[in-house]
């Protein structure tokens, strides 16, 4: 599975992508924060879990989006994570 096109909806606060079975999925900021996998996030994320407490991500305010090669995107959180990078297939398996 593939984007055929990816926009970030700041007012709505969703990335929506059209993905090549046509599907257009918004995937909300939040969720997509939530789902980091950058070494600090799976750290704090591994501590929550034998706390027993939810996971918070520092930010989801979007700041950016680059693309990684052909694989997936780079998003960047303002005043939170940089280097959380999504691959298509992470995208594609979240749940909305
Ligand atoms: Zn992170």
């Amino acid at each position: 599975m593939r984007p055929i096109k990816i926009t970030a909806n700041k007012t709505r606060e969703v990335l929506e992508i059209i993905w090549d079975d046509n599907r257009v999925v918004p995937y909300p900021f939040q969720l997509l924060a939530s789902s980091c996998r950058c070494a600090s996030c799976n750290e704090e994320r591994t501590q929550c879990a034998e706390q027993n407490k939810p996971f918070v991500p520092k930010s989801s305010i979007l700041e950016s989006i680059e693309p990684i090669g052909s694989y997936g995107i780079n998003i960047i959180w303002k005043d939170g994570c940089r280097y959380g990078i999504y691959t298509w297939e992470t995208l594609s398996g979240l749940q909305i």
